[in-house]
This record gives structure tokens, C-alpha cells and sequence, in this order.
């Protein structure tokens, strides 16, 4: 009974959602240290029963709709294994367009780069990965986030300095060539708050007031005093949000602001340039 193959198949049966056969997987994988091949390879091997006690407490929080992620206590971004907790945003597919697009922006050899709200470092490691020459800064008003992204930047092997703060509050002074952030975006009363994998997120990541928009406006205020000449702002941000965030950027002076979507096809970010003269 303690056999993979009929844990899993018991697994599939409660667990239900879009994907119950790999969530069962990865969750009998994480306890037994089995690969995911190896279930389908030897589906007669056996597990012990302290494993499958543990797959089972697994099994359980998932029936509640716990995310895999936390689940797993970890996440893949940009090909990057990062650690995952309870405090912060798990990281998601559509946020790697922003790496993508930073990564093709006219910018100096070694730009100075700050990506503000980070969580678990997401965007800030998929970028060192990428340009080793950036000088990469993060930053994040939750203490236990900036351990966490300060963990996966030791565990990747990565270099990001990551400091603690409220959006500028506590930025040293300097000037940067790149803003880029996947800020709280969600309107407090959307009724997505309460489906899927976001009731177990922290507010803090998700919810910015009655629009949605009240940390994006801040930051494109703001953001013009932490910016060279010529430097690059780039914010996530809801599918319907392009036009509202667009228009902020205009009203503060921006130039070169562009809306670009996910790989979903739906308005996921804009970005835009702050002038190089008065
Ligand atoms: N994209 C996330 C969601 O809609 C929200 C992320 C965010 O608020 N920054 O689930």
C-alpha cells in the first residue's frame, strides 16, 4: 500500500485543480528524495511509512489549496531555483517578460540597476545571472524577505545587494540607469483575492488600495529623483491597468512610454524613460 504508484494515484483523487498528477509528484518527490522518473520508471517501489505520513500532511494542505510552492519551499524563476516562504509573493512565469525586456534596453556596460519590492529576489538574481557587469541592488520593506532574497542570492551564488526599505525611504543616495518592480498591483476589493493560490500570500505583495495603483504612483513620482538622465523605469502590473499606469508616467514628465505584454497576450508592463535634459 506503501507502493508510489498507489499513493500517488490516491493523491490525484483529492487532490483535484489543473494539475493533480504533478502536484502529487512533486510532493512525493520532496519527501522521499525519488525523482519524478522514477515513479513512472518503478511504480512498485516502496516508500516508508514515515515518508508517506509526511506525503499525506502534503497532500492535505494542497486539498486546502495551499500553493505547491510553498509546499515545496521553493520556486523556479528564469531557470533559477529560488527559496520560497510564506512571506512573500511566490514568484510567477509572467514577471520573467520584465527580465526579458530589461535585458534588451539601451543601457551602460555596468548599469546600476535597483528592483524594488524584490521578495524572494527574483528579478534581481534572474538579472545578475544574465549581466554580470550590472551592479544590482534590491530592496524590500519586510525584514524576512530581504533574509530570504539575501539567502537565495548566497545560495545561487549570485550578486545582489539586498537592503531593507520602504520603497526609497531608505535607498542610499545615489542614481541608478534602471527602476524595475513587480509591486503590489491588485485593486482591495477584487474578488480574485479569494481564489487560488493568493488567499495563502501575504497582502503586503498582492493589494495597493482601492485601484490597485496607489504604490505604482508613488514609485513613478518618485523615481525620477533616484534616476541618471536618460535612465529606464519598468513596472508590472495588471491586464487592465496599461492605460492608467501609462498615463502616470505621461502626467509626471516621462518619455518613451510603452505598454508590453505576457506571454498570456494580456498588458503585464510598461516602461519608460526619464528625460536626459530639462
Ligand atoms: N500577478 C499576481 C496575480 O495576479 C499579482 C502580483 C502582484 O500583485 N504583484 O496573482
Amino acid at each position: 500500500m506503501l507502493t508510489c504508484e498507489a499513493l500517488i494515484n490516491d493523491a490525484v483523487a483529492s487532490i483535484g485543480g489543473d494539475s493533480p498528477k504533478l502536484d502529487a509528484e512533486l510532493l512525493l518527490s520532496h519527501v522521499s528524495g525519488l525523482s519524478r522518473t522514477s515513479f513512472r520508471a518503478w511504480p512498485e517501489r516502496e516508500v516508508t511509512a514515515a515518508q508517506a505520513e509526511q506525503f499525506s500532511v502534503l497532500v492535505a494542505e494542497r486539498v486546502n489549496g495551499k500553493p505547491i510552492a510553498y509546499l515545496l519551499g521553493q520556486q523556479e524563476f528564469w531557470s533559477l531555483p529560488l527559496k520560497v516562504s510564506a512571506s512573500t509573493l511566490i514568484p510567477r512565469p509572467d514577471t520573467e517578460c520584465l527580465v526579458e525586456t530589461a535585458l534588451f534596453l539601451e543601457l551602460p556596460e555596468s548599469a546600476r540597476v535597483l528592483d524594488l519590492g524584490t521578495g524572494t529576489g527574483a528579478i534581481a538574481l534572474a538579472l545578475a545571472s544574465e549581466k554580470p557587469n550590472w551592479q544590482i541592488m534590491a530592496s524590500d520593506r519586510i525584514a524576512e524577505a530581504v533574509n530570504l532574497a539575501r539567502e537565495n542570492s548566497q545560495n545561487l551564488n549570485l550578486p545582489v545587494t539586498v537592503v531593507q526599505s520602504n520603497w526609497f525611504e531608505d535607498i542610499p543616495a545615489g542614481t541608478f540607469d534602471l527602476l524595475i518592480s513587480n509591486p503590489p498591483y491588485i485593486p482591495v476589493s477584487d474578488r480574485h483575492l479569494s481564489e487560488g493560490d493568493v488567499r495563502f500570500e501575504p497582502e503586503s505583495a498582492l493589494v495597493a488600495g482601492d485601484d490597485g495603483l496607489d504604490d505604482i504612483r508613488l514609485l513613478i513620482i518618485q523615481g525620477l529623483d533616484w534616476l541618471n538622465a536618460g535612465g529606464w523605469m519598468m513596472l508590472e502590473h495588471g491586464y487592465d491597468q496599461g492605460e492608467a499606469v501609462r498615463s502616470l508616467f505621461a502626467e509626471a514628465g516621462w518619455l518613451t512610454i510603452e505598454t508590453r505584454k505576457d506571454y498570456g497576450g494580456n498588458d503585464r508592463m510598461t516602461l519608460a524613460r526619464k528625460p536626459t535634459s530639462d
